[in-house]
């Protein structure tokens, strides 16, 4: 029986999303490497996708996670649209965009109270 060899030629190919370059967060002047992904579901009837806001390292986070309410809030949707709150995704280098961890804990602390 050899069905428990490991055939490295066979195994998926690693993600190579971002490539080998570093991703830089995305306020101006900032020169560290973003940390966080903030994006929220948006759908329109049968269609659906992850609406990217930012790029962020962490100490810019708050900002964009506030901005990115604020524009879920003045979003005046059409009958069959949703947009849905703004999540905040931990970038992790090979991992794919449908599998990045989501960091509830982050967004609870940065939601405004009420
Ligand atoms: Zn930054």
């Amino acid at each position: 029986m050899n069905d428990a060899v490991e055939n490295p030629a066979a195994s998926d190919p690693p993600a190579r999303h971002w490539g080998p370059y570093p991703i830089y967060c995305q306020t101006p002047g900032c020169v560290k490497s973003a940390q966080y992904k903030i994006a929220a579901q948006w759908s329109y009837g049968q269609t659906s996708e992850l609406k990217t806001y930012a790029l962020s390292c962490a100490d810019c986070l708050p900002r964009w996670y506030a901005h990115a309410l604020a524009r879920q809030k003045e979003c005046c949707c059409v009958e069959g649209e949703t947009l849905e709150a703004p999540c905040i995704y931990e970038l992790c280098r090979g991992t794919r965009d449908g599998e990045l961890p989501r960091r509830r804990e982050l967004e609870r602390q940065l939601r405004p109270i009420g």
